[in-house]
């Protein structure tokens, strides 16, 4: 099998809480022994409710924070390592694509500054070429010419994706992690952006990571899907097997809750219940288990190691009793 583009292991991240100054602060697992890889060309999903641990997963890729524990390696490099004019490419190579177009967007600059501004940093590219790759950079996300010289306020929230788009295209990225880039955007426009997303992928070979706290959004574009709960990993697997062969009872729960067009499509009833759990006091054992239908006496004790799921390696599962509720 190929070499993986990224890959993560046993990654953690783990904040201090500090309720006043004299307690020793409590730690909260944001991250807890998540491992993946991601392969080129392909489209990797991370999912999970809200502060499950995907946008810190985002930022350590990106270099924003440092990891607690664990490796990520590029190209089979430890980032940790790199030296400064390596890390310089791998900054290059890795772009990110935010939530919200807006705050990402600096309100004060024109357009055409924005998505030129990695061209100025990164490149030594005259002003006139700048401005040509740029023109040419909104074309193919789909922004008329001659918004080059607008802010960011006069335009839609769809639009102003596009902007991010272009902005992370500039530099021909690798790899672009994609931070709920839909999740801020109308259900209308929610499918323009991601078409976008896929056609850019299928004319660039992109390869994305695209984090999503809604299944349902991410089941038709992604190549493989990673589950996430509370800071770990869950279960993952490429999508197809994802949908036809769901193991973890949390993965089943979110699949339940997209909703179904297809009539035909029998579907499990399975709904969430209860609140999250705190993220500084969470469950012993598995952390699912005060939220699970089928929760027992020994899922108290359990690891939630990553297993394969019938000897599939590319299928694994943090539950060790799946098959039996199935
Ligand atoms: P998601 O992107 O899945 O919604 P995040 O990765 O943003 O989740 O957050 C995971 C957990 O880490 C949450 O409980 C969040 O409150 C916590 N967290 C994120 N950033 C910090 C920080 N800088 N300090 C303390 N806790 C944080
Ligand atoms: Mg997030």
């Amino acid at each position: 099998m190929a070499e993986p583009l990224l890959s993560v292991r046993n990654l953690h991240k783990h904040y201090p809480i500090k309720k006043n100054l004299f307690q020793r602060p409590d730690i909260l697992k944001a991250n807890n022994d998540v491992s993946f890889d991601v392969f080129e060309g392909e489209i990797l999903s991370i999912v999970g409710e809200s502060g499950c641990g995907k946008s810190t997963i985002a930022k350590m890729i990106l270099k924003i924070e440092e990891q607690t524990g664990g490796i990520i390696n590029y190209k089979g490099k430890d980032i940790a390592t790199l030296s400064r004019k390596a890390l310089r490419e791998y900054r290059k190579d890795i772009q990110i694509i935010f939530q919200d177009p807006y705050s990402s967007l600096n309100p004060r600059w024109k357009v055409g500054s924005i998505i030129g501004e990695p061209l100025l940093l990164n490149t030594d590219l005259s002003r006139k070429q700048i401005e040509k790759k740029v023109r040419d950079l909104m074309d193919k996300v789909g922004l008329l010419p001659e918004f080059y010289e607008r802010y960011p306020h006069q335009f839609s929230g769809g639009q102003r994706q596009r902007i991010g788009v272009a902005r992370a295209l500039a530099l021909q990225p690798k790899l672009i992690v994609c931070d709920e880039p839909v999740s801020a955007l109308d259900v209308s426009i929610q499918s323009q952006v991601l078409n976008l997303l896929i056609d850019l992928q299928s004319e660039f070979n992109f390869t994305y990571i695209f984090i999503s706290h809604d299944i349902g959004v991410v089941e038709h574009i992604s190549d493989r899907v990673l589950v996430m709960y509370l800071g770990r990993a869950v279960e993952t697997a490429s999508v197809e097997q994802l949908m036809d062969d769901t193991y973890h009872p949390y993965t089943r729960a979110l699949l339940a809750a997209v909703p179904e067009i297809d009539p035909e499509r029998k579907k499990e009833r399975i709904l969430l219940q209860g609140e999250l759990p705190s993220a500084v006091k969470p469950p012993s054992g598995c952390l699912f288990r005060t939220r699970c239908l089928y929760a027992k006496e020994e899922c108290k004790g359990v690891s939630m190691e990553m297993k394969p799921v019938n000897g599939n390696q590319k299928h694994l599962c943090a539950c060790p009793f799946a098959a039996e509720f199935k």
